[in-house]
């Protein structure tokens, strides 16, 4: 099931997520509604806290919207960063700040430990893009958005522009009802 995309400065984009205590068929639904929003929506990241649900889990698909598209399904319960190193400069967008991009610096590599679909814990490793959509969506579940990681400068002039987008954003919703 297609689920509703949660914009900020929606406040379930600001809390943080709590832990999934067992994986079960239950949360397995919220993952599968996850990808099928996030396919439907064209993003290759998705956090929970984006459907206005306060569980850990995210999910990453980098071929969301090509043609191997599904291959490679990333999920991520209850992830930790266990290791960064390096930095780059790269720009993100964001499902819940339509249309807004930013270039946001962050670690080059990062090492994550979690659980994934099946409950059976694993750890990934990410390089460049990988690691970027790791980090964007990992901060998801702490209540951080893209934006606050750019200079207080930088992120009020992104919070301006941002306003004028989620208008043109909500009368193209409307529009669609
Ligand atoms: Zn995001």
């Amino acid at each position: 099931m297609v689920r509703e995309i949660k914009i900020y400065p929606d406040e379930v984009l600001k809390q943080k997520a709590q832990p999934i205590e067992e994986v079960n068929d239950e949360v397995r639904a919220l993952v599968d509604d996850m990808f099928e929003t996030m396919y439907k929506k064209g993003g290759v990241g998705l956090a929970a806290n984006q459907i206005g649900v306060l569980k850990r889990v995210v999910i990453i698909d980098l071929g969301s919207g090509k043609e191997n598209q599904g291959k490679d399904k990333i999920v991520l319960i209850n992830p930790e960063i266990v290791a960064m190193e390096g930095e780059q400069v790269g720009e993100e967008g964001c499902l819940s700040l339509p249309g807004l991009y930013k270039k946001v610096k962050r670690a080059k590599y990062v090492k994550v430990k979690a659980l994934n679909y099946d409950g059976e814990e694993f750890e990934i490793e990410g390089e460049d893009l990988l690691a970027r959509a790791l980090q964007h969506e990992i901060d998801h579940l702490n209540g951080v958005v893209f934006i606050d990681r750019l200079s207080p400068l930088q992120r009020r002039l992104a919070l301006e522009k941002y306003k004028k987008l989620k208008r043109k954003y909500e009368k193209k919703m409307a529009s669609q009802r």
